[in-house]
C-alpha cells in the first residue's frame, strides 16, 4: 500500500522531537550531533532564542498578507540584502527552484524588453543542481532527475564546470545568460576556482551577457562570507538565495543589480507566499545575527579547525577519505568506500550528514558551531574511519 506521504524521498527511519543548537533529539531522547542542517538551512542552528523570539513576536500581530499591500517587513529585510550585497533590488519566494525559476524567468523577460527576442539560451554547467522545477531540472542537466519529464523545456545548453574555454566557444547570439554554483553541492561540493568565477564575470562583460550566479546552498554564510562569489571579488547580475536564509522557515529570495532588476515589471511575475511577514521578519533576525560583528570571522575560524581535523583523518585514513573540499562550512569528503555507507555508520554513532555526488559525504554543521562539536563529530568520523578499515 502506498504511504499516505507521497514516497518522492529514500527516507531513514529516524524521527526526532526537539532540536537544540547543533543537536537533534529524538522521542525517546536520543542526541544526534546535526551536520546536515537540514541540508544548509538551519544555519544559526535549531531552537535560536534570536529567531524563536522574531517568529513568536510576528505571530502575535500578523501572519499574511497579499503582495497588494505593502509589507514592511518585506521591505526591511530587502533593505538589509541590498546593504550587504551587490543588489538594489529583490524579489521574494519560498524555496531555491522558486528563486532560481524567478531568476531564468528575470532573463529572458530582461531581453524580451529590450526587443532582443532570439537571446533565450542559457548556458550552465555540468554537475549543477538548481531545483525539481521544469526549468531548473534541465538547468541542471541531470538525467536522473530530468528522465521521464519529456517534453523538457528549451532553452539551457551545459558546459564542463570549470572550463572557460568551452563555455566562450559556446556562446552564440541566443545566449541570454550564463548560469553557476560557486561551489556545487549536490554535484559534490566542486569550488569554482576563483579565476573561474572572474572569467565567467568577464565572458559574460565580453559577450553583452547576464551572469547569474545561484547562491542557495553557499549563501548565508555558509562558505564563510555572506555570499560565496564574494570571496572571488565578482559582481553577479543576478543572485538567488534559499536555504540558509530562513534558517529553516521557508524563504526564496531573488537579488539583482538595478539593471537586470527593472526587467520584472508589475505583472510580470508573482507568488501568493513570497515574502509573507512570518518568513520575512525570521529571515531579518537570521541575518542580523550573521552580519553581526565577529560572527563571520568565527564561522571562518571554525572552518578552518574542522578542516584541518578533516585532513589529519584523510592523512591517517588515505583510503577511507581520499580528499577534503569546499569553503567555509561546506565540506565534501570524498570516500574511498560507499558514502552512504558512511553516512548509515555516521547516524549509527549518531551523527546526521548528507551524500552528494561523486561519493562525497558532505558536512554542512550549523554555522554557531563550537569546537566542542567539532572535536566530537571529528571523534566520530576517526571511529567510523577505524571501524571501516577493520
Ligand atoms: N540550487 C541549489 C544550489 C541547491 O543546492 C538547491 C537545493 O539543494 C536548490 C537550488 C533547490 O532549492 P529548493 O530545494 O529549496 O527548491
Amino acid at each position: 500500500m502506498i504511504d499516505v506521504v507521497m514516497p518522492t524521498y529514500g527516507r531513514s527511519d529516524l524521527a526526532f522531537a526537539k532540536g537544540e543548537g547543533c543537536y537533534l533529539f529524538t522521542a525517546g531522547g536520543r542526541r544526534y550531533l546535526d551536520f546536515a542542517s537540514g541540508i544548509a538551512v538551519t544555519a544559526l542552528g535549531h531552537a535560536h532564542p534570536k529567531l524563536i523570539a522574531a517568529l513568536t513576536e510576528q505571530a502575535g500581530r500578523y501572519w499574511h498578507v497579499s503582495n497588494l499591500h505593502q509589507i514592511p517587513e518585506q521591505t526591511r529585510l530587502a533593505e538589509t540584502l541590498v546593504a550587504h550585497s551587490f543588489a538594489d533590488t529583490v524579489f521574494f519566494c519560498n524555496s531555491g527552484a522558486e528563486a532560481n525559476e524567478a531568476g531564468l524567468k528575470l532573463i529572458r523577460r530582461y531581453w524580451f524588453n529590450q526587443g532582443e527576442t532570439k537571446k533565450r539560451r542559457v548556458i550552465t554547467a555540468a554537475g549543477a543542481f538548481h531545483g525539481r522545477t521544469m526549468a531548473t531540472i534541465v538547468a541542471g542537466g541531470a538525467t536522473k532527475y530530468t528522465e521521464g519529464f519529456d517534453p523538457l523545456i528549451d532553452g539551457f545548453d551545459q558546459v564542463p564546470f570549470g572550463n572557460l574555454n568551452l563555455l566562450r566557444q559556446s556562446v552564440t547570439d541566443e545566449t541570454a545568460a550564463i548560469f553557476v554554483e560557486p561551489v556545487q553541492g549536490e554535484g559534490g561540493i566542486n569550488p569554482a576556482d576563483p579565476e573561474y568565477l572572474r572569467g565567467l564575470r568577464r565572458a559574460a562583460d565580453e559577450y553583452g551577457v547576464l551572469l547569474m550566479i545561484d547562491e542557495v546552498q553557499t549563501g548565508i554564510g555558509r562558505t564563510g562570507t555572506l555570499f560565496a562569489h564574494e570571496q572571488a571579488e565578482i559582481v553577479p547580475d543576478i543572485l538567488t538565495s534559499a536555504k540558509g536564509l530562513g534558517g529553516g522557515f521557508p524563504i526564496g529570495a531573488l537579488l539583482a543589480g538595478e539593471k537586470a532588476g527593472a526587467a520584472l515589471t508589475p505583472g510580470t511575475h508573482g507568488s501568493t507566499f513570497g515574502g509573507n511577514p512570518l518568513a520575512c521578519a525570521v529571515a531579518q533576525a537570521v541575518l542580523e545575527e550573521i552580519l553581526s560583528d565577529g560572527f563571520l570571522d568565527q564561522v571562518r575560524m571554525r572552518a578552518d579547525a574542522l578542516s584541518h581535523g578533516l585532513d589529519a583523518i584523510r592523512r591517517r585514513y588515505p583510503g577511507f577519505i581520499e580528499q577534503v573540499r569546499g569553503a567555509g562550512l561546506m565540506i565534501g569528503l570524498k570516500m574511498g568506500p560507499p558514502n552512504l555507507d558512511v553516512i548509515d555508520a555516521l547516524q549509527a554513532r549518531r551523527m546526521l550528514s548528507v551524500s552528494a555526488g561523486d561519493n562525497v559525504v558532505r558536512l554542512l554543521p550549523p554555522l554557531i558551531i563550537t569546537q566542542t562539536e567539532i572535536d566530537e563529530a571529528l571523534d566520530v568520523l576517526d571511529a567510523v574511519a577505524e571501524d571501516m578499515a577493520a
